[in-house]
């Protein structure tokens, strides 16, 4: 195939796009913003799951104190009644032996329950200061969470601009090059993955690395300038310049 010698080298200013897209793909999956998201939702989560372990908490507490002064509340009831009979005078003997035993027994049965809500509001005062820190650190959490969004958002908006831009200038370089130039060059690059042209730079494929010698670059050498010439390694376009050594 032949090709004009300044359209092949043209090809170089499209592989350089690619190879600038190709960087920005890469940067654009390993963006160290999206981990950081990742993390920070984690984070997260994780002081949301104990900010409701806290709730339920202190909602357990809650419901407990109130059950014991349900339970006073019955007993101090109970001493009432056994007080306004024993106050009516309208019990025999027995009866107020017996009700005044009662009133004994319901005292202490009174401060027995008094006791144990003393040491449930306390259990129940921790247990709030507790929720208080999870709910801050939850707080926290979620802003360090936005934060760490809007600073991806940020990176990947410059990464599109950034795409965007070279887009223009590779399909801008694309419509300077014959089309039978220029499909051979797509068909490389979609075998190589990468691009399909390289420059061949002090005798040397930059696409690959490999160095012409003997033959191959004698080959290189005698070969009319608009000759397309393709890397025998890599199988690139092969395009010559000043600073190819030949
Ligand atoms: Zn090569």
């Amino acid at each position: 195939m032949k090709a004009d010698h300044f359209d092949q080298q043209k090809l170089l200013a499209l592989a350089a796009e690619d190879v600038a897209l190709a960087q920005l793909a890469h940067r654009r999956r390993t963006l160290p913003e999206l981990a950081a998201v990742e993390s920070a939702t984690a984070a997260e989560r994780e002081l949301a799951d104990a900010a409701v372990r806290a709730e339920t908490g202190v909602r357990d507490l809650q419901r407990e104190v109130a059950r014991l002064e349900a339970d006073v509340e019955t007993v101090r009831a109970r001493a009432r009644r056994d007080q306004g009979l024993l106050d009516s005078g309208s019990v025999s003997a027995k009866q107020m032996t017996d009700l005044q035993h009662e009133l004994q027994s319901l005292a202490r049965r009174q401060s027995d329950l008094e006791d144990s809500e003393l040491e449930l509001m306390e259990q129940l005062e921790t247990a709030e200061k507790e929720l208080a820190e999870a709910q801050e650190g939850r707080a926290a959490a979620g802003a360090e969470l936005e934060r760490a969004e809007q600073r991806r958002d940020d990176a990947l908006a410059d990464l599109a601009d950034g795409t965007a831009r070279h887009e223009q200038a590779r399909a801008d370089a694309a419509a300077t090059i014959p089309p039978d130039l220029l499909a051979l060059y797509e068909r490389i690059r979609a075998q190589t993955g990468g691009t399909g042209a390289a420059v061949l730079k002090a005798r040397q494929c930059q696409g690959c690395r490999i160095e012409l010698f003997g033959k191959e670059l004698a080959a290189v050498r005698n070969a009319d300038p608009h000759e397309v010439l393709r890397c025998d390694n890599c199988g690139r376009i092969l395009v010559r310049t000043a600073e190819s050594g030949l």
